[in-house]
Parts: structure tokens; sequence; C-alpha cells
């Protein structure tokens, strides 16, 4: 049972490494005895165990700590392979499915099923990782399981997403390039646990001796989520903003920054959330925080009964705040976050203020006030609502009931002061709060990018958590852009695994199968072009003073003529869409208005006259975006195409919107769609410079149940991500294709003697890849064609020669 391998591997024999080598080993015995008896725990019973037990107290912790990991992971140890000395062991059966000889949706599925019931959540797809939501805690990510996922080949450990994470830090270090990892799926899918997992393991590798940053680091992500998340009808903690998280890495791999840049926070939140959802975190962070601590009253708060923003279940969320403290501990959390990072005592004290300001501006309220002249004027019947909100922004009371009751129109040279109806005014109220948060969110990120950002050069790896697929009983204006959203990811997903893989082929000459699949690029332009695309009519519609909801849907129904848009009958304000990930109906109420995003100059006026430094700030000038087309004009160079691909040539059609709409708008025409289109071109253009390494979250149930396996929800993800397809063109396909001349750059030193200089041309990466004794790639025209796990072998060859 417990046979020493013919050949040790090299690291049983080094004294450091001799832990790792020996799970690799134990991970064998266990195999065999699982094969045999159902417990682990017999292991223990060995003789050979029980002998070496005794011996060494460190191996005692280490196996026991092992055993309990592998318990806990239940069949962990079914599928950790034995180690393998000539490095040309392949992938198990288990582990990838493009390793399954039957390719359909059933033997997928049931393999999925099978590993899901292991709790194996993760499984590969060629260089591809699938994450099933487990729901519920598993302990595969303590710091024994990164130092296992450390600089190791892939198939020595089972399937996991600190795998990802080492494949896309190895190929940072050894390429000196950029990567980009994406996370997608659908809202719950675990997209954000992931990019928390890979944040944690690449501040494991790349060790900085700066144990201050690293904390820093880690506090990022808690930080922006509180005030970037909220609970909705899926899930507690759903994000309603894209992040794009880059850390930075010195030349040797050490972690020295990040950047966070945020893209399309849903503002509406603040003012409104439908029923069983919440606010942002953050609200109820600091109200029940400033409960438990008596300091409410300080930030002229009420204690009998939440603001109005944050009371939309009456009564819940008192109760809630009143009989546990779990948002009192997360606001403890928050200041320690603020602090770690380095924002100053001050900056917070204006934080909080800000937000305190925004729930008091939630409870003005407006009542109409009927003069012989007047008709449409609006007073506010609770002036000690205004005087809160506006002592908590430092803002004079007379000046903002003006700016909120009242506007100023500019005809002809003159200006005259109009009332506001009590709807207008309270839409004027709802649009000061949208935007103080949304700003301040802003400048919460820039800060910290200030904060961790290191100028020196570097590489980076960034990380895409974009908010998921989403199809509510009721989709308003926010699920229409953040479905587009998931559209583009998608799209760029097909460019990387079909379009250019296919085109390169045939440029190189090469004779490979075609991959049948599903493009979502018809859809893409119905919702992009310009000037007929969805996104520019509804920016035409919003142009015009009189049009209505129910204008833009005509618009849209006698515009978008094609099988993705429909109009169903009955409902005025309703259309519906045929996403790539299935249809989703969208209740076109509110559209404009949300779209037009206006922010009434006056109040833009009042509130830069604020005694709070920081609010002055974040209204003084507009936010402004820099260096877009400097990255999208690399990115055009930067893969080297034969002729640049489709994405591309969208990106030149879109470019007009990438100069700086902000600046242009004086804060007054910038729409949201205009808005969301150039986020998304940003976006683009930042991910496009690295190399990509994608994550597929997958949610297997609906009820977020742990070990519930809903064929048919998993079945539906699988095809509409098109991980069938993905299989077959893994399986089949070279993912990876690299010029001649990198080729050699890169290997020399497997076939040639250090100090040559071969050039980089056809015959010589002949000589690398028959050294390299590799099979099954191809030579192309310019390019050497090679499958996904070849890079792996060749650069475990390299690391033994040099
Ligand atoms: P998404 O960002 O895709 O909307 P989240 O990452 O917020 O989804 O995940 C939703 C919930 O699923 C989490 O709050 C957590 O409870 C659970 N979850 C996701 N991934 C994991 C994981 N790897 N381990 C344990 N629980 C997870
Ligand atoms: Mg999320």
């Amino acid at each position: 049972l417990f046979k020493i391998p013919r050949n040790p591997p090299p690291t049983l024999l080094h004294p450091e490494k001799w832990c790792r080598g020996f799970n690799h080993f134990i991970s064998q015995c266990l195999i065999k005895d699982f094969e045999k008896r159902p417990s682990v725990t017999h292991l223990l019973e060995h003789p050979f165990i029980k002998q070496v037990h005794g011996k060494d107290m460190s191996l005692q912790k280490q196996l026991a700590e092992l055993i309990q990991e592998q318990q806990q992971l239940g069949s962990v140890a079914k599928t950790r392979r034995p180690y393998h000395v000539d490095g040309a062991d392949k992938y198990s059966l288990d582990d990838d499915l493009v390793n399954l000889e039957v390719l359909d949706e059933d033997t997928i599925i049931h393999q999925l099923q099978k590993r899901y019931a292991d709790l194996q959540i993760y499984t590969y797809v060629g260089d591809i990782l699938i994450a099933l939501n487990p729901f519920q805690n598993l302990s595969i990510y303590s710091p024994q399981f990164s130092e296992l996922y450390h600089g190791v080949k892939r198939s020595s450990n089972p399937p996991h997403i600190f795998a990802s994470a080492d494949a896309a830090y190895q190929s940072m270090v050894t390429f000196s390039k950029d990567q980009c990892i994406v996370i997608s799926g659908e809202s719950g899918a675990g997209k954000t646990e992931s990019a928390h997992l890979i944040v944690q393991h690449l501040t494991f590798l790349g060790k900085a001796n700066n144990r201050a940053l690293r904390e820093k680091i880690l506090q990022v992500n808690p930080l922006v989520e509180a005030f970037g998340n909220a609970c909705t009808a899926i899930n507690d903690n759903s994000s309603r903003f894209g992040k794009y998280l880059e850390m930075m890495f010195t030349p040797t791999g050490a972690v020295m920054g990040a950047k966070i840049s945020e893209y399309l926070l849903e503002k509406s939140r603040v003012i409104k959330q439908a029923v069983g959802e919440k606010n942002f975190h953050i609200f109820y962070y600091i109200y029940a925080g400033l409960y438990h601590q008596k300091k409410l009253s300080e930030y002229r708060l009420p204690d009998k009964k939440p603001p109005r923003y944050i009371d939309n279940e009456t009564g819940k969320v008192m109760h809630d705040i009143v009989t546990k403290d779990s948002y009192g501990r997360q606001f403890e959390a928050i200041q320690h976050c603020f602090r770690i990072i380095g924002f100053t005592d001050e900056e917070v004290y204006s934080v909080y203020r800000i937000l305190t300001g925004i729930l008091n501006t939630g409870n003005i309220e407006f009542a109409a006030i009927s003069s012989q002249h007047q008709t449409d004027k609006s007073e506010v019947p609770n002036p000690e609502a205004l005087d809160n909100a506006a002592a908590l922004l430092s803002i004079g009371s007379e000046e903002l009931q003006e700016a909120l009751t009242s506007h100023c129109v500019v005809t002809r040279g003159e200006t005259i002061i109009q009332t506001n109806t009590v709807d207008k005014a309270a839409d004027v109220r709802d649009a000061m709060s949208k935007a103080l948060y949304g700003r301040l969110f802003s400048w919460i990120v820039n800060r910290i990018n200030t904060l961790l950002h290191n100028t020196e050069n570097g590489m980076n790896i960034g990380i895409l958590d974009i908010f998921g697929f989403e199809n509510f009983a009721r989709n308003s204006f926010e699920q229409l852009c953040i479905n587009i959203a998931n559209e583009q990811i998608q799209f760029y997903f097909n460019q990387h695994i079909f379009a250019l893989e296919q085109m390169e082929y045939q440029s190189e000459g090469i004779d490979a199968t075609t991959v049948e699949y599903e493009d979502n690029r018809p859809l893409l332009d119905m919702f992009l072009q310009k000037p007929m695309g969805l996104l520019s009519l509804l920016d035409e519609e919003s142009r015009f003073p009189q049009a209505t909801d129910l204008t833009l849907v005509d618009k849209f129904e006698g515009n978008l003529r094609c099988k993705y848009f429909w109009r169903p009958k009955g409902v005025e304000l309703s259309f519906g869409i045929q996403h790539y990930a299935g249809k989703v109906l969208y209740d076109a109420s509110a559209f404009l208005e949300k779209n037009r995003d206006t922010l009434p100059a006056d109040i833009v006026v009042v509130l830069r006259t604020s005694e709070n430094k920081l609010l002055q700030q974040l209204f003084s000038s507009p936010l402004t975006k820099t260096g877009i087309f400097c990255i999208a004009l690399l990115t055009l160079q930067h893969l080297q195409l034969p002729t640049p691909p489709k994405l591309f040539v969208f990106q030149v059609d879109t470019m007009e919107v990438m100069r700086h709409p902000e600046e242009t708008t004086n804060m007054k025409r910038q729409t949201m769609a205009s808005y969301f289109r150039y986020s998304l071109m940003d976006l683009l253009s930042k991910m496009v410079v690295g190399q990509p390494h994608f994550i597929r979250c997958i949610k297997p149930n609906d009820g977020r149940e742990a070990l519930m396996f809903s064929h048919e929800r998993v079945l539906l993800q699988l095809r509409y991500t098109g991980i069938l397809e993905t299989v077959k063109i893994r399986q089949k396909g070279y993912s990876h294709r690299i010029l001649f001349d990198e080729f050699v750059k890169r290997y020399y030193y497997l076939a040639f003697k250090a100090h040559e200089t071969p050039l980089g041309n056809r015959e010589n990466c002949l000589a690398i890849l028959e050294k390299s004794k590799l099979d099954n790639w191809i030579l192309g025209k310019t390019k050497v064609f090679l499958k996904y796990y070849h890079i792996e072998q060749l650069n475990l060859f390299l690391r033994e020669v040099i």
C-alpha cells in the first residue's frame, strides 16, 4: 500500500519541500485507501503511519490537519493524483471536461453533478475554470491550501480557484506580461467570493515584504463592498457596481500596489428599493453603529424610526438594529478598514456627515401651497428635516430649500425663477441624494487608489467582478444596463475562445475544425450601434422635453426591427429582449428620467458652498477619466492580429464617446446611456491589454441551498455560456499561439546553449519543440500553435533546465 515511488520526486529529497512532497505521497496513499475503505481515519491506524507519527511532532500535527481538512472536504483525496516525476501525466478524467470522450450535455452535466455531490466545486475546461457555488463554507482556502497551490503543476492538485490565480501569476512573472482574470456568471453565482479568493491568493503569492501593504489590499474589498453592495432578492450581498481591481507587482512578482475602477453604480438604490430588497449596506451599518454608540443625535438622526431611505420594510430594520448587533459590528469593521487603508480621521468624519446628510435629505417632505398667482408651488412641511440635512451637509438651510423648491431658467439672457411642483421638488431631492452618493463612492474609490497606487513600473493582474445577468419579476433601466454589460463580457469571451482562434487558423493556413457557437454580436449591435441602436434611440428620446416612456417604447418598436426585440401585447410600457442568457421583459417606466439623470444646476451651486471640504470637492469639478484613447490604440497593436477582429472595429465605432463625455457636458447633458457606453469601453480597453483567464461561476440552484444541484438550472447556464462549445474547442483547438520569434526567445534554453542567440524562425522553433518531446503541436506560417497543457509542460522543462 505504501510503496515508495521507484524514482522519488526531487522535492521529496529536498528538506524544505519535503512536506509538500509528503502531502502528495499521503494523497497517493489516501486514494488507494479510499478504494478499499470508506474512512480516512483508517490511515492513522496503518503501521507505517503509526511508526512515522510517533517520531515526528510536526508530522503529527500536519497529518492531523490534513486528515481534518480531508474529512471536511469529503472526497478531495479521491482526485488528488499521485505525484509524477516525468511531468508527462495527463489531467485526470475527473478534473477536466476536455478529457471526456463523449461530449454531450448529459455527460458534462452528469460529471459536474457527481463532482458537486463530492464537494468538488471546481472543474477545468482546458484553461477555463468552472466554479459551482457551494452555498456553504468549505475549508479549502486555508494557508495550507495556498501553500499547496504555489508554483506547482496544475495537475498535481485538484482544480481550485487558487490554481487559476497561480496560473495568472506564473504567467505574469514568466513572461512579464499583464494578466486579466474575467469572472462571470449570474447574480449570486459566486463571482464576488471568487474575486476575494483570488486577491487572497495573489497577496499570498506576491509576498510583499511590506506587511502593511498586504493588510491594506485585503481591506479594499470589504470597504468598497460596504458602499457598493446591497441585499437583493437573489443575493444578500449583491454587487451593485462593476469592479475591476488591478493588483500591481514588481518585475520579480512582489505585490506593490492596487487600483480599482468602478463601473455603473446603481445609484437609484439610494432613494428606492424594490420589495424585499435593501439599500446599500453602509447606510444600515452607520445607522446601527451610531445607534449602539448612542451618537444618533450628533448626526441628527431619529432613534425611534430609521430614516425613510432605509425603512422600506417598516419596522423590520429597527427591529434588526435593536435586537441584533451584526450591523453595528460591521460599522466597526468599516472604521477599521478606513484606518488601515490610510484615510484620515477628518476624511472619515466627512464621509459620515455626507452619509447621514443623505439619510436626512430623504426625510425632507414637500406639500403643495396654492396661492392666488401660483398653483405649482411647494413648501417643506417638516422644516426640521431640512435643517438637519443642511446642517450635516454644512450648507444653508434656506438656500437648500430654495434649490429644492424652485429652479432658474435662462431665456434670452434673462434669468427667471420658476417654482417646483411637489413631485418635481421630490425628484430634485432624490436626484441630489443620488448625486451625493454616486460622487462620494467615486471619491472613496479614487482615494483608495491614491493611497495604494504605486507609480513604479511593474506589471499587473486585473480581476473583473461585474454584476451578473439579472432577470427579476420587474426589470428596469438598471437591469437593462447590467444585462448589456454582461452581453459585452460574453462577447469578449466568445472572441477569445472562438473567433480569434478560428481567424488565426485561417490566416496561418491551418486546417482546424470549426466549432459553431452562438455569436451575440448582432444583439450587441442592436444595443450599441449608432444612430439606430437602443441606447442611441434612448438618448435621442431623452432630448425631447415632451417625450414620455410610452413614446420611447414606440420608438424602440418602430426602429428595432429584429428578432431579439419584441413588444408584448396589452402591456404598454413593456418590451422584451432575447438576451444570450434568456428572455427578459423590461418595464420602461421612468426610463427617460433615469437616463437623463439630471442634477439641477441650482443644487450644484448650493452644494459647492458647503463648508465641508470633501463635499465641496465632490462638486467642484466633473470627474474625469483620462488615458482612454492611448489604451484603446495600444490594444489594436497588442494582439498582433492579421486583421483587427470585430471587437476592435466596434471599439473604433464608439471612439467618439471616449472623448471624456463628463468634461464636455457641464454636468448637464450627460445621460446614463452615454456614460454607460463610455464605461463599457473603458472597461474593455483595460481588459484587452492583458492575457485573459476565464472563471465561469455557476449557480447550482435558486434556493441558495448547499448540495442542491438543479439539473435544469445548471444546464441552462452551461448552454448560454457556451460551455459545451468551449469544451469542444479546447479539446480540438490550440489555445496558445506564439510568434516564432517570441517562442524562441522564451524557450531557446531547451535546445540551445545559454550564450547562443538563435534566430526566431521556424526551424529553431521546430528544434525546440522536438527537443522537448511534446506532441500535437502545429507550426503555422508565423506562429507556433500549442494546446493549453503544452505551456505548463514547457515552463516546467524550462525551470528544470535553468
Ligand atoms: P455574485 O457576486 O456572483 O452575485 P457572490 O459571490 O456574492 O455572488 O456569492 C453569493 C453567495 O454565495 C455568497 O454570499 C456566499 O454565501 C455564497 N458563496 C459563493 N461562493 C462561495 C464559496 N466559494 N464558498 C462558500 N460560499 C460561497
Ligand atoms: Mg457580486
